[in-house]
């Protein structure tokens, strides 16, 4: 398996020699700033006590405080979570919100832990964070395995934590606001409109703009698409109201194939009684084996289509499978399934690649947006939330696109150079 960390350092090593980076520069930004960690002893419900390792990254707040999510996964390593919060510093400044980059790991199965397990594991994650978080330090959201129910659990261990440190006032009254502290939080505790499909509504903002610069017609467009938790259900969703067709789609356990194409929110429902899309070839109206097969994970990579939309875990496309990718287009919904290598390889292909920084920051804007509301203490509709969330997405598509044609490089590398030329900027702004 391909180490993440060591994949961010090799993508900022070549996008460095493009933008022709000093030595001293490239040392600071290959390195998080701050890396904490802990083991989180948490009560189990047979009485006993199990300890987890947790994980925090920061890995730069030149641009404004630091921001990222809690992965809460059995793979959680000290170097994924290194590596997804570099790539957090080049979503942020990709679509020009004024955040950093951070990430938080607990290396668990939350499938094993009971709800009273999950959240006492919760309010132990958060009572190692608080000390290195706030609204203008670090601002935490939900990942992989996280949710807002969580958030709610570690916002409301944050409120105590800061009212017993400043000896039991109201946290009206200590100075500080809970709330621009985490984000991706329920609406009843302060979340914003539109943050729960936010990731795919974004990826979903630019297959239309790279539609139109393709010349791709919707209809006659097939996608699938590994992965339907969160931002792999809205992408099919918001995809298919716009009548893209979505012929696959995959979980852990497996996919179907659907040549005529599937009804996300039938599949969705039926993921949910069968607990896999694998039983769920379903087009409108009616789900039904006899539409579709099933497929392996591995098989929904290499299907012929145009449009593969990798939305679960990383390194997922690999230098042994890259070449046989047959789709026209990749947006990168999950944060690095591609790795270096396949990146070439795809590149000699001429598929184009949207990456992951681009693709995928439709959360963390709406997460930015979350914030902003929470600042002000004014809320916005869906509405006012989905439009100023296509403005940031096109802006950033087509500052990609120009930086794609005038580098003549792979998309991540001209994605790349656009973030990573703006943190430079602003170090060298500082002074
Ligand atoms: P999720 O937990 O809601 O869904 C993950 C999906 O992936 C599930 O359907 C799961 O069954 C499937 N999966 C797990 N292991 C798999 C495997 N080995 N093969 C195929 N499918 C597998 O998570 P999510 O929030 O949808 O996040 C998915 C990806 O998107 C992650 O890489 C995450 O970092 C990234 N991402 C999420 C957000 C967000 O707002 N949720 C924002 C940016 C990036």
């Amino acid at each position: 398996m391909s180490n993440p960390y060591k994949n961010a350092v090799k993508q900022l090593e070549t996008v460095g020699k493009i933008l022709k980076l000093n030595q001293k520069t490239l040392e600071k930004l290959k390195y998080p700033k701050n890396l904490f960690k802990a083991d989180l002893k948490v009560k189990m419900d047979t009485g006993k006590f199990k300890t987890f390792k947790a994980f925090r990254s920061q890995h730069n707040d030149d641009r404004g405080p630091f921001k990222g999510g809690i992965r809460f996964h059995p793979n959680v390593t000290e170097d994924e979570v290194k590596a997804l919060s570099t790539w957090m510093t080049w979503k942020c400044s990709v679509v020009g919100i004024p955040y950093g980059g951070s990430k938080g790991g607990v290396i668990c199965d939350p499938k094993k832990l009971s709800p009273k397990e999950l959240e006492r594991l919760s309010r132990e994650y958060m009572k190692f964070l608080s000390p290195h978080i706030g609204p203008w330090v670090d601002v935490p959201a939900p990942d992989v395995n996280t949710n807002p129910q969580i958030m709610a659990w570690m916002l409301d261990e944050y409120i105590k934590i800061q009212e017993k440190k400043i000896k039991l006032q109201k946290w009206g009254n200590t100075g500080v606001n809970p709330l621009a502290t985490i984000t991706g939080k329920p609406l009843e505790l302060g979340g914003s409109q539109g943050r729960t499909e936010a990731t795919g509504q974004g990826g979903v903002f630019i297959l239309e703009q790279l539609a139109k610069k393709l010349n791709l017609k919707p209809e006659k467009t097939t996608i699938a698409i590994q992965g339907y938790g969160n931002v792999g259900f809205w992408f099919a969703k918001l995809a298919y109201q716009l009548g893209f067709r979505i012929v696959a789609v995959s979980d852990s356990q497996g996919g179907i194939y659907v040549p005529t194409g599937l009804n996300p929110d039938l599949t969705l429902d039926c993921k949910q009684k069968t607990g896999t899309v694998m039983k769920c070839a379903c087009k409108d109206k009616v789900c039904n084996m006899k539409y579709g097969q099933t497929i392996t994970n591995d098989q929904i990579l290499e299907l012929k289509v145009d449009v593969l939309v990798p939305s679960a875990l990383e390194n997922v496309i690999t230098k042994d499978n890259a070449k046989k990718i047959k789709a026209k287009v990749i947006i990168e919904m999950a944060n690095g399934p591609v790795t270096p290598e396949a990146d070439e390889i795809l590149h000699q292909k001429k598929i184009i690649n949207i990456p992951d920084i681009l693709a995928n920051a439709g959360g963390v804007t709406v997460s930015y947006f979350e914030w902003v509301q929470n600042l002000q203490g004014y809320y916005w509709d869906k509405q006012e939330v989905n439009s100023k969330l296509k403005t940031i997405m096109v802006k950033a598509f087509d500052e990609f696109w120009g930086k794609y044609k005038t580098l003549k490089t792979t998309p991540r590398m001209a994605t790349y150079a656009l973030a990573v030329e703006r943190v430079v900027r602003a170090i060298k702004i500082k002074g």
